[in-house]
């Protein structure tokens, strides 16, 4: 893909995952990214909205120059602001680049991602907002939340945005990886919202669509006793499915 091919596609993604109707984001809330190459991403410019995005409104950023930051352990909010300052090609650019770029760049570390949206989903969020929240995120409750979303979603609790969070989602994936050997497709985040993680634009808004009609239908099942989730057994059959696997592949 061409780096105008990946912003055509950015920006597309962006307007889908904003427009207000959907609940999933509005005014300035949520960002986008998508990866360039190896070490550079475009992520969307901090004070931008999803629904209005123009290609020009992402900025390129250098991978590694952002997650470097992650291992320091007494970095400040200002250290933050200058690595994400001078992790941009541009060096004449003067807007910022999204306050979570740093979690976006860290999760291309895994060749399986292109395409990453965050957003902050109404029914995503009744769930994630909630005294259930953890429980609620663990299940899997039908055939297609498996096929799109996958065997299970990274749940990280509130932890301070930016570098924090930052370091806890690098630490809940990793442990995701080794579990499950292979990347996860989504992370909730408690009392913030969603990641949708893809190898293209169009995996990422069905993971995200999925997640807030699953979200939908499991505020509906706490109205009715609590979830039925689906056993781990008919998890790992559905998962496994050459069928659902076809399937799997077509929907991505
Ligand atoms: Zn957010």
């Amino acid at each position: 893909m061409s780096a105008s091919a990946i912003l055509q596609s950015l920006t597309e993604m962006s307007h889908y995952l904003g427009v207000e109707s959907r609940g999933y984001a509005i005014i300035g809330e949520g960002n986008t990214s998508a990866r360039i190459d190896a070490d550079h991403l475009y992520v969307k410019a901090s004070g931008t909205s999803l629904a209005t995005m123009k290609p020009s409104d992402f900025l390129a950023v250098n991978i590694s120059k952002v997650t470097r930051l992650l291992d320091s352990r007494d970095a400040t909010d200002d250290d933050v602001r200058e690595t994400l300052k001078s992790s941009l090609v541009d060096e004449q650019e003067t807007r910022m680049p999204s306050v979570e770029t740093m979690l976006h760049a860290l999760l291309y570390d895994y060749p399986e991602y292109n395409f990453i949206g965050h957003t902050h989903p109404v029914y995503t969020n009744s769930v994630l907002c909630s005294v259930n929240a953890e429980e609620a995120i663990s299940g899997r409750l039908c055939p297609d939340h498996i096929v799109v979303m996958g065997r299970a979603t990274v749940f990280v609790p509130y932890v301070d945005p930016g570098l924090v969070l930052a370091r806890e989602v690098r630490d809940r994936v990793r442990v995701f990886v080794e579990k499950e050997n292979q990347p996860p497709k989504a992370i909730a985040l408690e009392n913030h919202g969603f990641f949708a993680l893809g190898p293209n634009a169009r995996a990422v808004t069905n993971i995200t669509d999925m997640a807030e009609k699953m979200s939908h239908i499991l505020v509906g099942t706490y109205s009715m006793g609590g979830p039925q989730f689906m056993s781990a057994a008919d998890i790992d059959r559905i998962d496994s499915r050459p069928d659902e696997k076809y399937r799997q592949e077509r929907i991505a």
